[in-house]
């Protein structure tokens, strides 16, 4: 039998990150077993969903490399099906109608909560007259039997068992053409020929009840494996008070390469950190996936961006860059960025390869000379710069500026100042290096204007 799995998302919102994990983890497994990723669309909630989040979902999908089979498959397309389904279900009698009135229901959740004893409807109706008379809500006849229980031997967990007393006679519509979410999602997934359903441990209470949807429709029930979840930094749930849950939020700073191999880490063990999606597929294996949830740490994913950038085709950087349109700095210069970056958007932190830095005079001042003294330095090797020759390259430039440090008997009071003109910036590369991408004529320009501004 072809391995077929897919993912639901609802166009309620951008496609959540933790969505993208287990998009991710299904298209692994299907990659792995030769089998079919599928898409699908949960847009039954007609007031909520939209038709930019559902192209927001694509195109973040597709951004992340991971291509769907097929065509997407719409919920809202499937109306017909779910009310035939129920009027079989109804004539076999496995479901019924519930004429219990909001306010008993109500009535009965309270008492409940009071007991302390877990909310279920178990309906009086199912074995009447009123239980085949339409009106009210469809219900799942699951009591008969007190006794029973529903269990699955889950992909990652092991066996879970549900006493399906506890479900209670559980409502899977609030009428012939309005089906509620277990049973749409058993119908489609059935539709689909879904094999194995593979998503996030907060659907694991729904998994029994689906259970015994399939149970009644006399199906055969897929197999199940719940992920993790990804949490926040005090262990809930990643959501948005953690920062942006959106996966599509990461484009303007990773790497789609850098996202899948973080999101792949996260909560599966691969023989080493810096993955491709080819080399996931090869080791992918429910049994290494891990059992409780990881949380997103932003710093290692910045050290697994940044490891990919360090990688990249220059030409590509340069595409992803945009810096003035058209700039770029030969291969070797290149690095000088891709080997400090974390972030994309820090490449702005560079920007004075490509414009004249801004920043205040004072910013010259090193650390334990005045600013006086600093700049005096600084006019010493502008000339220095001056009289040098740069055919003769870096080292050769190096070597004087050393000379000179050796007289003044403070390095950093010759480097300091020198690469604050040149950048504006307290951190850079080497500030040889950057004279070397700027060139002389530029280099000493930087330099006489520093030593302008402070006088
Ligand atoms: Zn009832």
């Amino acid at each position: 039998m072809k391995v077929k799995v897919r993912i639901a998302p609802s166009p309620t919102g951008f496609l959540h990150i933790g969505t993208a994990q287990s998009a991710l983890y299904n298209w692994l497994f299907a990659h792995k077993n030769g089998g079919e990723f599928h898409l699908r669309i949960e847009d039954t909630d007609k007031e909520r969903s939209t038709k930019e989040y559902e192209q927001s979902i694509l195109d973040a999908l597709e951004w992340l490399g991971l291509k769907w089979d097929g065509k997407v498959v719409r919920q809202s397309e499937n109306t017909a099906k779910y009310r035939e389904v129920l009027e079989q279900l109804l004539s076999e009698g496995k479901v019924f109608y519930c004429h219990h009135t909001k306010d008993e229901l109500e009535a009965e959740r309270q008492a409940q909560e009071g007991e302390k004893v877990p909310p279920q409807h178990v309906c009086n109706h199912k074995d009447s007259e009123k239980g085949t008379t339409p009106g009210g809500i469809i219900r799942l006849a699951v009591t008969r039997d007190a006794d029973s229980t529903v269990s699955f031997e889950d992909e990652i967990r092991g066996h879970i068992e549900f006493k399906t007393s506890l479900l209670g006679d559980f409502s899977i519509a609030k009428s012939l053409d309005e089906p509620l979410y277990n049973f749409a999602v058993v119908v489609d997934d059935a539709d689909m020929e879904i094999t194995h359903v593979i998503r996030g441990e907060d659907h694991i209470s729904n998994t029994p009840k689906q259970i015994l949807i399939y149970e009644a429709l006399g199906l055969a029930v897929p197999k199940f494996a719940h992920l993790p979840l990804i949490l926040g930094s005090d262990k809930s749930k990643l959501s948005k008070r953690h920062g942006n849950t959106a996966a599509i939020g990461y484009k303007k700073d990773y790497l789609p390469e850098a996202v899948i191999n973080f999101l792949g880490t996260l909560s599966h063990t691969f023989s080493k950190e810096i993955m491709t999606k080819k080399e996931m597929i090869e080791e992918f294996e429910f049994s290494k996936v891990h059992k409780s949830g990881a949380v997103f740490d932003v710093k290692k994913l910045n050290w697994i961006n940044s490891q990919w950038v360090k990688n990249l085709d220059p030409a590509i950087f340069w595409k992803i860059m945009n810096v003035i349109p058209g700039f770029s700095l030969s291969d070797d210069d290149t690095t000088l960025i891709t080997e400090r970056l974390e972030r994309l958007s820090d490449a702005q932190e560079f920007s004075y390869f490509w414009k004249e830095p801004e920043y205040d005079k004072e910013l010259l001042k090193w650390k334990k000379a005045d600013l006086d003294k600093s700049i005096e330095t600084l006019t010493e090797v502008k000339k220095i710069i001056d009289d040098f020759d740069f055919e003769k390259g870096k080292d050769g430039l190096r070597k004087v500026l050393d000379e000179f440090s050796v007289k003044v008997g403070d390095k950093g009071l010759v480097y300091w100042p020198f690469r604050v003109a040149l950048t504006g910036r307290e951190k850079s590369p080497d500030p040889v290096d950057i004279a070397f991408v700027l060139g002389k004529e530029k280099t000493l320009e930087r330099v006489e204007k520093a030593a302008r501004l402070s006088s």
